[in-house]
């Protein structure tokens, strides 16, 4: 099992399932999983800061993730939101629903019943999140902690917006991604850090592909090498 976690922008997600294909293992995107919830909080009208009504909500909603790193896709309650939780609205949200203890607990129960199935399944798994090598799963064999500079995040952050057909000017970019980091790392409950014995990993200046090098070399160091090989044509080393 590969644990990775870091703030946004840093190239995590397209990074997890790269590996996770790589390693022909299972995937886990666990932001997807907070989100869901946050959704169903916004089409519910509760406030994301009343942490009491978050709580009632999540305890009777169904959250199910996909764990095939090609499509993993969301459901919340048996309809398929995969689309809906990457909206703003959710984006804003997410960071206040996910510092409700009751959600945390209810979400990680969850993970690591996700895990263990796809572990006896499968054989492997990237799980992707914040606490993941803190809480989760703090006895996962690897642990990696990616980073990049605030500029660089923010840029990628951008770069998916406009993919996603939303423009915002480059400031607004950076000021969202500054607070829902500052949010993530200063709640009380599992916030975002690194674990002590994980890797950290700075993609500001790196390519995917030679972030995938690096973690492929790491994850064959802890005797998880099967298929994790360099692509033929991509760039190696910088
Ligand atoms: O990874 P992603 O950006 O989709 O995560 C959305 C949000 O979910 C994060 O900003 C964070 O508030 C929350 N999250 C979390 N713990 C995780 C994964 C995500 O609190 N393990």
């Amino acid at each position: 099992m590969v644990a990775m976690d870091g703030p946004s922008g840093t190239g995590k997600t397209t990074v997890a399932r790269k590996l996770a294909e790589r390693l022909s293992a299972g995937y886990l995107d666990t932001g997807s999983m907070y989100r869901v919830v946050t959704l169903a909080v916004l089409r519910a009208g509760i406030d994301p800061a009343d942490a009491a009504a978050v709580a009632a909500l999540a305890r009777g909603v169904t959250v199910e993730v996909g764990t095939g790193p090609d499509r993993p896709g969301a459901a919340l309650d048996g309809a398929d939101v995969s689309a809906a939780i990457r909206g703003d609205d959710v984006n804003h949200a997410v960071s206040p629903v996910s510092a409700v203890p009751e959600v945390r607990e209810l979400l990680v129960a969850q993970q690591r019943r996700i895990i263990d199935q796809v572990l006896a399944e499968v054989g492997g798994i990237v799980v992707e999140g914040r606490d993941i090598g803190t809480v989760v799963a703090p006895d996962a064999p690897l642990k990696i902690f990616l980073t990049a500079s605030a500029e660089v995040r923010a840029a990628r952050r951008g770069a998916q917006d406009s993919t996603a057909g939303r423009t915002a000017a480059p400031e607004d970019v950076r000021a969202a991604v500054d607070r829902r980091d500052r949010l993530d790392s200063s709640r009380a409950v599992s916030p975002l850090r690194a674990a002590e014995d994980a890797v950290r990993v700075d993609t500001s200046e790196l390519k995917i592909d030679q972030v995938l090098v690096a973690l492929c070399e790491l994850a064959s160091q802890r005797g998880m090498l099967s298929g994790c090989v360099q692509p033929v044509g991509s760039e190696a080393r910088p």
